[in-house]
């Protein structure tokens, strides 16, 4: 996962400390003579000042003492390699195509810029410390980031709310929605924590046939009507349903062929308000980059959405949408879906993506 991405980030921390190495030696060539120059017209003076006689004739000691030695005269030129702000702008630009290219949102790859070039200009790395992991901290920093936005402990909410706890998943069909919903279910049996879904997606045939199937491999209750019957009506059932039976977690799928249909968006907002929900979960697809960002968006402008869960991540190579969604959308993502077993879903938090990203792991 994430691979095109990591090449690229690496590329740009190969580059930044090539050149930054390069830049440090030119730095010294140059300084060096300036202050040579200096330092011989300091021994020159010195020179005279000794031709002239003298009470207090200078012991080889205090000469020392008084011209500054080379080790002390160079110390700022030696222990630092000091980032140009031009040079800097050349390979921040290079991050900028870099990201855009791995369908990075914009103001996200601005973000990340700015980060990068407020912690690395004018920044004066001491020897001894790699160049290269100075650049590759600073980018992690600001991946990091934008990557924290007000996390969501999905697991203490559901265990620490009033019960039932009601949980609406939105987003376009196609992205993986169904498969999240049993994803969570069977997450939360392991935890001995009932469920019940609600097969609000009534438009689509197909989406209450997916849902019964996995119920009955999870052996959860689903609660269906006939298709095209009220979606609102389908989740406030299986709402009584839970109060009914003491059952711990509803899930509410609901339909979502087009973000940009308004009587589909009045759908959700009427499931809003039939069915109140306590967290509304935004699942969009990994793989359709920016489109899923715009999606997020359109969703959480219509009913608010509380979290994302990013499917096929397994399949991503690009990890734009991954690196967007938080800051462009302005919500963490809960989890991220990594297969198509029940299994395959792990709980997102940014060590984990910024570890994939520069680390061994992949
Ligand atoms: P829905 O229409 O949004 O409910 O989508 P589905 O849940 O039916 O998923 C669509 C397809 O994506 C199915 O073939 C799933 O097996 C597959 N899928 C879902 N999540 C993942 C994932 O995290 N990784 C991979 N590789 N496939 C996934
Ligand atoms: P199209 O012509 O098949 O693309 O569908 P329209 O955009 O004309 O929608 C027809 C009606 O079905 C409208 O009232 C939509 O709100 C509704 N609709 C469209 N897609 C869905 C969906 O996925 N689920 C549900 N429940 N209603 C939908």
């Amino acid at each position: 996962m994430f691979r095109k991405l990591r090449e690229k980030l690496k590329t740009f921390t190969d580059k930044a400390s090539r050149e930054l190495e390069g830049m440090e030696e030119g730095l010294e060539e140059k300084k060096i003579p300036k202050k040579m120059e200096k330092e011989k017209r300091k021994e020159a003076k010195k020179e005279k000042k000794k031709k002239k006689p003298s009470k207090r004739e200078p012991t080889k000691k205090t000469v020392k003492k008084d011209v500054p030695g080379e080790e002390e005269l160079f110390a700022e030129g030696r222990i630092g390699k000091k980032l140009r702000e031009g040079r800097l702008e050349d390979l921040l630009w290079e991050l900028e195509m870099a990201l855009l290219e791995s369908d990075v949102a914009l103001p996200v790859v601005e973000k990340i810029k700015t980060n990068v070039k407020k912690d690395l200009l004018g920044r004066k790395v001491k020897r001894g410390i790699n160049i290269e992991s100075a650049v590759e901290t600073s980018l992690k920093n600001a991946i990091t980031d934008v990557l924290t936005q007000n996390p969501v402990d999905f697991d203490i909410f559901v265990k620490s709310h009033e019960k039932p706890v009601v949980l609406m998943f939105v987003g376009v069909n196609g992205t993986g929605k169904t498969t999240v919903i049993a994803k969570i279910v069977h997450r939360l049996q392991r935890e001995k924590i009932s469920c019940v879904i609600a097969a609000a997606d009534t438009f689509r045939a197909g989406a209450i046939e997916q849902l019964q199937k996995h119920s009955e491999r999870l052996g959860v209750k689903l609660i269906k009507h006939q298709a095209g019957a009220d979606p609102a009506a389908v989740a406030f059932d299986a709402i009584e349903h839970a109060k009914a039976r003491h059952k711990d977690v509803v899930l509410i799928d609901t339909a979502g062929r087009m973000h940009s249909n308004i009587n589909l968006m009045d759908e959700m907002k009427k499931i809003k308000r039939v069915a109140p929900p306590h967290m509304i979960i935004f699942v969009g697809d990994a793989l359709s980059g920016n489109d899923t960002i715009i999606q997020a968006k359109r969703f959480d402008e219509t009913v608010g959405i509380d979290c994302a869960v990013l499917t096929k991540i397994d399949a991503d190579a690009k990890g734009g949408a991954a690196l967007s969604i938080a800051h462009a959308v302005g919500k963490p993502i809960a989890f991220v879906g990594v297969g198509q077993g029940y299994d395959d879903l792990i709980t997102f938090n940014p060590r984990w993506m910024v570890n994939r990203l520069f680390g061994e792991d992949t």
